[in-house]
C-alpha cells in the first residue's frame, strides 16, 4: 500500500471509529495510540516534497474550477445556470465518485450532490465507512440541463477537458460511475449501465466501476441492492472492511 493508501486507510478507520493501532513491533502487546498523519512512514524531506505537491494540485484545481466558472461554450447552458458545479472533496482522494450533472439544487449551491439524490449518495459513502470529505465527487456537466434532461453529446464534449483535467490532477486509484452518462463519458462506450456492472475497467491508472446513479434508486428502491452488492466489491478491492 503506497502513502497516501495508507493514509487515507488511517483515516477512514479513524471516521469509522478505529482510534488505536498497534505498533507491528506491538501487535499482541499493548495498542498505542494511532499517529496524525505526517508522522507516518515518511521522513522530513518527503513529507515537505508530498506537501508541496499537494499543494501545486489544490492550486491546479482551483484555476481549473475559475476556468470552469467563465465557461461559455454550452451558450444555453451558461445562459440558465445560477453557478457552475466543479466538484467536491479531497483533492488527493483515492476514489471519485463521477455523476452526470447538477440539478436544480446543485445549480443553486454550486456543489455536486446536495439535493435527494445527493444525499442518498452521501448514505452510500458512509456505509462504505467513509465520509463525503474522504472521496473526491464530481459530474460529467459542470452546467444544468433545463429540467435536468440528459446531457446532449455536444455538451460532454465540451466539458471533456474539464473532467479529464480533474482526473488527472487528483489522480484517484477508483473511480465510480454513476449511472449511464457518466459511465458512457469516461469510457466512451455505448453498452448499457447493466452490462457495464460487475466488471473493472481502467481510466489511466485508476481503476473504473460502474453502478446505478442514485436518482435511479430514488425511483427503483430494489436496485439498492445491486449497488450495495458493488460497492462491497470496490471497498473489498481498496483494502477497506465493511
Ligand atoms: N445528479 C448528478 O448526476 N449530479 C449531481 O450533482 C446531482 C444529481
Amino acid at each position: 500500500m503506497n502513502t497516501r493508501a495508507l493514509k487515507q486507510r488511517l483515516e477512514s478507520l479513524e471516521a469509522a471509529g478505529v482510534a488505536q493501532i498497534p505498533k507491528a513491533s506491538e501487535r499482541g502487546r499493548q495498542p498505542t495510540a494511532m499517529g496524525r498523519v505526517p508522522a507516518i512512514g515518511s521522513s522530513q524531506p518527503e513529507a515537505a516534497v508530498a506537501s508541496s505537491a499537494a499543494e501545486d494540485r489544490v492550486a491546479s484545481l482551483r484555476v481549473l474550477a475559475e476556468q470552469v466558472a467563465g465557461c461559455t461554450q454550452c451558450t444555453q447552458l451558461a445562459a440558465a445556470r445560477t453557478n457552475t458545479v466543479f466538484g467536491v472533496g479531497r483533492p488527493d482522494a483515492r476514489l471519485c465518485f463521477f455523476g452526470e450533472a447538477p440539478g436544480a439544487d446543485e445549480d443553486a449551491a454550486g456543489e455536486p450532490f446536495v439535493g435527494r439524490a445527493g444525499q442518498l449518495l452521501t448514505k452510500i459513502i458512509e456505509a462504505c465507512h467513509l465520509r463525503r470529505e474522504d472521496v473526491y465527487i464530481l459530474n460529467v456537466l459542470k452546467c444544468r440541463p433545463p429540467g435536468n434532461r440528459t446531457p446532449e453529446p455536444d455538451e460532454v464534449r465540451n466539458c471533456r477537458g474539464y473532467f479529464e483535467r480533474q482526473f488527472a490532477l487528483i489522480s484517484p486509484e477508483y473511480i465510480c460511475c454513476l449511472g449511464t452518462t457518466a459511465a458512457h463519458a469516461l469510457l466512451q462506450t455505448t453498452e448499457p449501465i447493466g452490462r457495464l456492472r460487475k466488471r473493472w475497467f481502467t481510466y489511466g491508472t485508476a481503476k473504473v466501476i460502474c453502478t446505478y446513479h442514485p436518482s435511479y434508486l430514488l425511483r427503483i428502491p430494489a436496485a439498492k441492492r445491486d449497488v450495495w452488492d458493488d460497492m462491497k466489491v470496490m471497498m473489498a478491492d481498496m483494502g477497506v472492511d465493511l
